[in-house]
């Protein structure tokens, strides 16, 4: 059983959409965006948690409110397949700040600010294989075929 590792990326539902009650939309934009759901779940991350997932942007100086936000209640964490997934789920996405976000995206539709937008997804094939292993274990990843 191989894992196709090259077309899945990561994605989070973020506190301020999970709050809203736009989980279910959320989901729904994905799947209608082609997208197979390969893992779900959940969680509540600890302050440490959002720490060591931001931990590139440590530097940054929005990254205290960034872990405090993303600490801050529950997000849904996802494990997404689809061919040219990175690429497919940024652009579902749309761009960081929601006011320079396309039409039809989530952000556009979903986020308020730069700081509370509603989604991430992985900028990277790399970045992806990582952070699905942050959050879910092998065991976690459904193979549906
Ligand atoms: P993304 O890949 O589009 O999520 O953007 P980045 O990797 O550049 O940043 C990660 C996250 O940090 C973003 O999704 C935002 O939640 C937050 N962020 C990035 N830039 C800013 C900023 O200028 N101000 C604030 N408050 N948050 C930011």
């Amino acid at each position: 059983m191989s894992e196709q590792i090259g077309n899945l990326t990561f994605g989070i539902i973020k506190p301020d959409a999970v709050r809203a009650g736009k989980t279910g939309a959320i989901i729904q934009r994905i799947t209608d965006g082609g997208f197979r759901i390969r893992a779900m779940k959940l969680i509540r991350m600890t302050r440490e948690e959002a720490e060591g997932f931001y931990a590139v942007h440590r530097e940054r100086p929005f990254f205290a409110g960034l872990v405090e936000f993303m600490s801050s209640a529950p997000c849904v964490v996802l494990a997404l397949e689809r061919d040219g997934a990175v690429k497919a789920w940024r652009d579902l996405m749309g761009a960081t700040d929601p006011a320079k976000a396309d039409a039809g995206t989530i952000r556009k539709e979903f986020a308020a600010s730069i700081g509370e937008n509603a989604v991430h997804g992985s900028d990277s094939e790399e970045n992806a294989r990582i952070e699905i292993a942050y959050f879910f274990s092998q065991l976690e990843l459904v193979n549906s075929e």
